[in-house]
């Protein structure tokens, strides 16, 4: 099965073979090697000189311990979708106080209304998704920051798991404080870590906040990364893998993997307008997702079936969207020669 999914996506032989190394003790010079191999390519794929940590869990653990380290109180979160609504869940589902400032679904966050609602209260940090992978749009990053940076005091943390490693970013220039990743979606990894930089700023907000939470402790999390350890048992199997997989991303340069995102993107959009409807305007969609309203009456899940039973897996719509919209994941490794075989089975099957 070619797997075509908002995530997660298909991983390379290289990077799966990494997984099955012998087994290594997680607090020896083995371990150490490898937490340093990895740091310098986090660094580089968040863009900071700061700490860049790993969690073994999928991202939505990293989103809730970002909110349980910097936010004690107040979050302003921005949503346009069913991501950006869920990270305002999982804080209130942490005792935090939550003021959502909302875009219809198909549209970006607006800095503006941002701007506007700061203007009527106090908040310890703004929430905002990267990537929207229900409705496939890229929220603007670097106008919302400004935005933020504006406000003394306040702490700017980003759900980035459906953009790292296809869209370029410097957490440091834009001033995100957290900027939470996946493995199984851009970097082409098994999902089961998470990746997470947190600023200097977001570590003096933890030193004040009482109930931090354990496991993903950024506090912890420091000491055990200025020893090239991490806090408790990581799987070290993901490890290796992700370490292959910044090789690649390496080898071939940011730069280059960001053109090939958009180059498979613009297939997708250009089929999209001749057979179906693009969900979201093509100039704030994500070069990872594309989001497709399928043609009216048809039948969204019985076009899947048969996409499947041709070998290709292909996101459906998702909560409210179920019904109208199907989800293309043209992340990672695929290249826009598999975009071009898709459309050709896609095309066959609508
Ligand atoms: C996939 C996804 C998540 C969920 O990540 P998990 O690894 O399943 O916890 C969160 N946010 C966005 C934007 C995603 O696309």
């Amino acid at each position: 099965m070619k797997v075509f999914l908002p995530g997660p996506t298909a991983v390379h032989l290289d990077v799966l073979a990494a997984m099955a190394r012998p087994q290594i003790g997680h607090r020896t010079p083995e371990m150490h090697a490898l937490m340093r191999r990895i740091a310098p390519g986090l660094k580089r794929l968040f863009g900071t000189a700061g700490y860049v940590f790993t969690g073994t869990c999928s991202a939505t653990g990293a989103l809730e311990a970002a909110l349980r380290n910097v936010v004690p109180g107040r979050l302003l979160n921005l949503e346009c979708g069913a991501w950006g609504r869920r990270f305002g869940d999982v804080a209130a589902a942490n005792g935090i106080a939550v003021d959502r400032v909302l875009s219809p679904w198909g549209e970006a966050n607006r800095p503006e209304a941002l701007a506007a609602a700061l203007g009527r209260a106090r908040y310890d940090a703004v929430a905002v998704v990267w990537c929207e992978s229900s409705t496939g749009v890229l929220n603007p990053l670097a106008e919302i920051a400004a935005v933020v940076k504006e406000h003394e005091d306040l702490l700017l943390l980003v759900d980035g798991v459906s953009a790292l490693g296809a869209v370029p970013v410097s957490v440091d220039q834009l001033g995100i404080d957290v900027l939470v990743a996946g493995v199984q979606k851009a970097l082409a990894v098994p999902p089961g870590l998470a990746l997470f930089s947190v600023s200097a700023a977001a570590l003096r907000r933890a030193e004040t906040v009482q109930c931090r939470g354990f496991y993903l402790d950024f506090l912890r999390q420091r000491a055990s990364a200025d020893q090239d350890e991490t806090p408790s048992t990581p799987s070290t199997a993901h490890l290796f893998a992700l370490d292959a997989a910044l090789q690649r991303v390496a080898a071939e340069g940011m730069p280059a993997r960001a053109a090939r995102h958009e180059e498979m993107a613009a297939l997708c959009h250009r089929w999209a307008r001749r057979r179906c409807a693009l969900f979201c305007d093509e100039r704030i969609s994500s070069p990872t997702i594309t989001c497709v309203t399928a043609p009216r009456g048809s039948d969204v899940a019985a076009f899947l079936a048969r996409v499947r039973d041709k070998g290709f897996l292909v996101g459906r719509g998702y909560g409210e969207l179920k019904a109208s919209t199907f989800r293309v994941g043209h992340m990672g490794e695929h290249r826009p020669a598999d975009i071009e075989e898709l459309i050709d089975v896609m095309d066959s099957c609508l």
